[in-house]
Formats: C-alpha cells, structure tokens, sequence
C-alpha cells in the first residue's frame, strides 16, 4: 500500500454530473480541487440517463396519489415501478418517510424550489458550453409528453395546467397536431402536451469532456480510488482514507449518487437515501431521426435523441445497490414503445447498448445540498433523484458558494442534509 499524502482546498468524492459540476465552479473560483472516484469518470447514474434537462421537472417524485400508484404496479414484474422485497429497516424507515412526504401540501413546497433550480440549471449549462466551447449536444427543442389512456390525459394535462400556473409554456396538443411538430413519429397517442422550454444532453459525453477539461484546468482526479472511511476529530474531517493513502482538505464534498449513504456510515451519520435503478438502452436514430424529446406518460418511458442515437429509458426499482440488469423489465421498455410510437421499433434499430443506473434519492424528492451538521468540513450534494443530469450545475454552483461562504444564489433551508434526522 502506497503511503501517499495529498493535500488540496476541496475534495470531491464521486466523479458524477453533480462532483464534476462542483469541481467546475470550485476550479473557475481559483481553488485546488481534488475528484476522488472509487471506478471512473461516469461510472455511476450519471452515464447513460435520458439526458433530459430543463424547467418542467419541478415536480418531486413524492406527490400527490404517488404511493396508491406505486403500490398496484408493485405486483407487475414489468411495470414502472417495483420494490423488491426484503428485510431493511432503511428501506422501511425511506418509505415511510416517502409516504409521508407525498401530500399536496409538501408537493406545493418542493415545486418552486425545483423550478427555480432547473431554470437556473439550464441558464448555467449554457454558460457553460459558451465559456468552456465544450461540445455536450445541449438542444432546447423542448419535450412531448404523449397519454394514451383517459388516466394519463388526466395527469398530463393536469401538469400542463400547473406548468401554465408557475409561467411555463407549455401547449395541449391533439392526437393529429403531435407529428406536425415531430414529423419522424406516428404517434399512437390520443393527445400530447408539448413543453416548450425543455432541453436536453447527452450525458456521457458531458461527463467525458468536462473531466478532461477539469483535468486541463489541473484539477486532480483520481480513478479506481475508492473512499473507505476517514478520519475525524473535534467535528472535523482530517483525513479522507483509501487503499492509495490518505487525502487532506479543507473541506470535503460527498457527491457519490446512490452509494453517499454507504460513504458517510462511517462518520455514524444516516442519511435517508435509496437507490432507485433504472436503464437506458441506446441504439442508432431510424432513418428519419427524431428531434424532440418524449415521456410516454402512463408507461413512463423517456425518449431521447442523442445525435445519432436513440435512448429509451425508464423504471424505477427500489432494490438496493444492485445494478444487475433485469432482461424482463428491458424488454417492457421496448415492447412498450411501439405502442405509442407505430414506426419507432427498437429491435430493428442496430446493436442495443443496454445500462443500468442507480438514481441516489431522497423521501421528498429534493436534494441534499449544504454542511453536515455535525462536521464543519463536510459538505452534501447528492440525492437529486430522477433530475441530477438537470440539477447538476446549479448544484456544484451552490457548493462553490458554500465552499467560499459566500451568500447562496437559492434558499438552502429546503435542502437541508438533517432535515430526515442523521
Ligand atoms: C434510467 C435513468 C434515467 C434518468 N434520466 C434522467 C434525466 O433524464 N434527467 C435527469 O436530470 N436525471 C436523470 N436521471 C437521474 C440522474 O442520472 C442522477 O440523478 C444523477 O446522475 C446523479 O448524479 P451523481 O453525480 O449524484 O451520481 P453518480 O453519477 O452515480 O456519481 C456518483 C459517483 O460516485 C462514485 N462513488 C461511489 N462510492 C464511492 C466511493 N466510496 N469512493 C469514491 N467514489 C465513489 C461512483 O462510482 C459514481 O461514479 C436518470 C437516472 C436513471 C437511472
């Protein structure tokens, strides 16, 4: 074992959208940032997502008739939604919890905090291809959300209205008036709402290219250095511990997606937190390529043109840290699609790259962004759910300000790491 001692300002632990984007505004702030990544660049849920960015996710996954919905898919082996059952007090603890956070009264909470996080996400992506020139496939050609069923014409319009409410556009649209705006689809839909100002990446080359524009900008990143433990003492973090030495900062920041949990229980903290696997399956856009993103409602399937790919993605499974891929629930997901889209035929689109990934979240569907009480080195940004590709820099935008104690640009006090306990 190497003894090696490295010493910088902040270190990041996890090298995902959200400890990039940290290293991004830490490094622009003139401060000598260290990544520590337990595998490498993008190894987590921040790689073969949907890449869907933008203001329309401003509604927490715990919402109103959330948990009635969860618990009749529950029993379908390829539904949306599945929790696999197992014995865990911090699953139990994270559900109820969950359940408890899926009100109105919360939801009305959660909306404008998330609005205003994703807008300013979105205004900082932009600056940030314009002051790095690097190349992510930012489009803003907004998204199609497509119903089938009177259900989801109901949930979806029913958005729509409160999208409208917080001044976003977004426009009802008939069965006939969806493949004027995407003419690469026959849509099987019986209506759509078209969100205007959506956008979207691609997210594994965001990933690749802003690690090696960190790495340029001498940011240090380690790969295959995975954290194990740390030293502490008088609330403090001394040393961040692996099996290449021990690392020195003076502050740390916990960016390590669905596994912060794991990282912090050796600090004897317990933050609410559970993994929810999903995957992508990417394959080459049809001849006439798509343009605009899609959700297909009650199948909740996202639909991303990614240059000249295609990615299907959806599912949400509580099963713990397991990236195992689930053939059954893959083969919903394509199957599903040509139920809404007649011309869109996954198999026949070339060689599927198929991925899982763990999305890191919270019971109310926000994210943990601040200091650790009990530690006054030690910074959260993790627990950003189904939105961290879109919430990623504004997140890292938060910590620099943190990090230089400088007032935040966004009311902290909704995302406050204790505010489960811990
Ligand atoms: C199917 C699917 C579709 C999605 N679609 C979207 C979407 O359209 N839009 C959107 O905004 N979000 C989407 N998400 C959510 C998004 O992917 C996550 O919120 C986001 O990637 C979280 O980023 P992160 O940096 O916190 O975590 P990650 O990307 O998981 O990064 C954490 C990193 O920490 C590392 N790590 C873990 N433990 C240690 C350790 N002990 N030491 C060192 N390193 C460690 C891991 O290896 C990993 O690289 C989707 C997720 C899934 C699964």
């Amino acid at each position: 074992m190497s003894t090696q001692t490295q010493h910088s300002d902040v270190l990041i632990i996890g090298g995902g959208a959200i400890g990039l984007s940290a290293a991004y505004y830490l490094n622009a702030a003139g401060l000598k940032v260290t990544i520590l990544e337990k595998k490498d660049i993008g190894a987590g849920s921040s790689y073969g997502n949907a890449g869907l960015v933008g203001p329309r996710y401003f509604v927490p996954l715990a919402s109103p008739g959330v948990v009635k919905k969860a618990l009749k898919w529950m029993w379908n082996p390829e539904s949306p939604f599945y929790i696999k059952p197992r014995f865990s007090p911090a699953l139990i603890s994270w559900l109820w919890k969950f359940n408890a956070a899926s009100n109105a009264a919360q939801m009305q909470k959660a909306l404008p905090v998330l609005l205003e996080m994703n807008v300013a996400s979105l205004q900082f992506y932009e600056q940030i291809m314009k002051t790095t020139g690097l190349d992510f496939q930012l489009r803003q050609n907004g998204l199609l959300m497509l119903y089938k069923t009177p259900g989801g014409e109901k949930d979806v319009l029913s958005l729509a209205d409160l999208a409208r409410k917080y001044g976003l556009e977004a426009r009802n649209l008939k069965a006939d008036e969806i493949a004027v705006l995407e003419p690469a689809i026959q849509p099987l839909a019986s209506g759509a709402v078209y969100f205007v100002e959506d956008a979207n990446i691609t997210p594994h080359l965001f990933l690749k290219n802003m690690g090696e524009y960190l790495r340029s900008k001498g940011v240090a990143i380690y790969t295959d250095t995975e954290v194990l433990g740390f030293a502490a003492a008088n609330g403090k973090i001394d040393a961040v511990k692996t099996a290449k030495g021990d690392y020195h900062a003076k502050e740390v920041v916990i960016a390590g997606g669905a596994w912060s949990a794991n990282i912090v229980k050796d600090l004897r903290i317990k933050l609410m937190l559970q993994p929810a696997k999903g995957y992508g399956i990417t394959v080459k856009q049809p001849a006439k390529a798509l343009h605009i993103p899609m959700l297909l409602a009650e199948a909740k399937i996202a639909i991303t043109p990614m240059g000249n790919q295609l990615r299907f993605a959806g599912t949400l499974e509580l099963s713990g840290l397991d990236t195992s891929i689930n053939q059954r629930r893959v083969n919903a997901i394509l199957r599903t699609v040509p139920q809404y889209l007649a011309n869109i035929q996954p198999d026949q689109l070339g060689e599927q790259e198929i991925w899982s990934g763990m999305r890191p979240c919270s019971p109310d569907g926000l994210p943990y962004i601040g200091r650790f009480p009990r530690y006054q080195n030690l910074i959260a940004a993790t627990g950003h759910a189904m939105i961290g590709i879109s919430l990623a820099p504004v997140s890292g935008k938060l910590i620099a300000e943190i990090v230089q104690g400088e007032k935040s640009s966004i009311d902290l006090d909704p995302l406050r790491v204790e505010r489960f306990g811990g």
